[in-house]
């Protein structure tokens, strides 16, 4: 349904004469950054108005799971389209918001057995922040108004997810509007000292989360983490050890345990969802992004019985009145029980583990380059860190700009590479072939060799 008559270069014109993108400097554009918009796309591929293709290795920001326009998806929501598009949530409902809350309730680890719905990540972390103060409240505890966060950690953009972050860049300029967590100390592994494995890190960092709640236990209402992976703040990985000593001392001390699993759920990781690899159920998951399979904006926030008791009373003031206008949209219910089935059908998991191991494969030579200071990997999760020097692991100078020559370089032969900085990343669509992975290896390692180079 593309415009056939005009070119790339005619909806770059017209977009930059309106459009002001997220995450932009927009003064980039069109000099320092090309523009490029998409007619269409398929399976992993994203095809500009030129016929130009670009492989979506970042899975269109995390949300994509089984590729672009995937006809089951689209047609499970053009359906729904054609019965209900959307209905007001609070005092009706509709089958698709009950199937899925069903679907959620009995996928996720056991005890989350309550289903609240909202439009995006930001919203759902939100939303488990405020239940969560407003649960303790309710139950005549007053004084757990804090919330402890790790650092490097990232929850989104709104006022109170933003404050649950700890990536400067964003972070900074709003600081003086923000609520102050506590920052306990990430355990990622990157920070680990000459010799000592992830595990040990994990250990060590979860002994200094407990001295936090020692310190401060009565006063906090919940920690809020991202399992496995911290995403946004570059790939950085942790040891499933760490989620376990956070769970009991979460019980130890009556916090509430708050699972973002936003951009590692729904088989990011090698499962379901992050937590199971530690075998623990947090007191809220928060889910986005690949709900959908990356068809349409929803979210859904999972808790356990214990804190949804806690709201029933004959009072208005204690019921939890949150709300958005478009929270339970039937399309994007639609499209998610669709992705559901797609894992069903498919054994998505299982395949997804061998994907892993060609991108483990694939990658392995690229790392030998001697500005790569770590590859790792957490399942269809796969990140380069670039460094100056090995030996140090320090950094790059910013001012070289190594992740931006790397995009550009990457983009120009037809693969969307996104980097954190200086960290190049794979994380493609479920569906991405062998071929599409032998080319996103080439051009990988051709632009961290041009990149760093001199
Ligand atoms: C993307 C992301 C969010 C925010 O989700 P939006 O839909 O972009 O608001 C929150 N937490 C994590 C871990 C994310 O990766």
């Amino acid at each position: 349904m593309t415009d056939a008559r005009h070119d790339s270069e005619h909806w770059r014109q017209r977009d930059l004469a309106v459009l002001w993108h997220p995450c932009t400097q927009m003064r980039e554009h069109p000099d320092t950054l090309p523009l490029v918009p998409i007619a269409r796309g398929e399976r992993a591929w994203l095809i500009d108005h030129d016929g130009g293709r670009y492989l979506d290795a970042v899975s269109s920001w995390w949300t994509n799971l089984f590729g672009h326009a995937n006809p089951r998806i689209a047609d499970a929501v053009a359906r729904q389209a054609h019965e209900l598009e959307h209905v007001i949530f609070a005092g009706f409902s509709h089958e698709p918001a009950i199937r899925l809350a069903e679907k959620l309730v009995e996928l996720t680890p056991k005890g989350l057995e309550r289903v609240f719905y909202a439009e995006n990540g930001s919203a759902a972390v939100e939303i488990a922040l405020k239940m969560s103060f407003h649960s303790h409240r309710n139950r005549g505890n007053q004084k757990r108004t804090r919330f402890v966060a790790l650092t490097n950690g990232y929850h989104g953009e709104t006022l109170g997810a933003l404050s649950m972050a700890d990536i400067p860049l964003y972070r900074r300029t709003y600081a003086p509007l923000l609520l102050e967590p506590i920052f306990a100390p990430s355990p990622d592994a990157w920070h680990a000292e000459p010799g000592e494995s992830a595990q040990h890190v994990a250990r060590r960092r979860a002994d200094e989360l407990a001295a936090i709640f020692e310190r401060h236990g009565e006063e906090i209402s919940a920690l809020i983490l991202e399992p496995l992976v911290q995403c946004a703040g570059g790939m950085r990985m942790h040891h499933p050890d760490y989620l376990r000593r956070a769970r009991q001392l979460c019980d130890q001390y009556g916090v509430h345990l708050i699972a973002d699993e936003i951009a590692v759920g729904f088989g990011r990781t090698g499962s379901l969802f992050a937590c199971e690899q530690a075998g623990i159920s947090p007191d809220f998951i928060c889910l986005s992004k690949g709900l959908t399979g990356g068809f349409l904006p929803l979210a859904a926030v999972l808790t356990t019985n214990n804190v949804y008791e806690a709201f029933l009373d004959d009072s208005r003031e204690r019921a939890f009145l949150h709300s958005h206008s478009y929270g339970g949209n039937p399309l994007g219910c639609a499209a998610a029980l669709e992705t559901l089935a797609i894992f069903e059908d498919e054994d998505v998991i299982a395949r997804n583990r061998t994907t892993a191991q060609l991108m483990a494969r694939l990658a392995t030579p690229i790392a030998e380059h001697p500005c790569v200071g770590e590859l790792r990997q957490t399942g269809m999760i796969l990140a380069f860190e670039l460094v100056h020097s090995r030996e140090t692991r320090r950094g790059f100078d910013p001012s070289r700009k190594v992740g931006l020559r790397a995009y550009r370089h990457a983009l120009e032969r037809g693969v969307l590479l996104r980097p954190l900085g200086d960290i190049l990343y794979w994380m493609p669509p479920y569906c991405v072939d062998e071929r599409d992975l032998e080319r996103l290896a080439a051009v990988t390692a051709s632009a961290i060799e041009t990149a760093t180079a001199n």
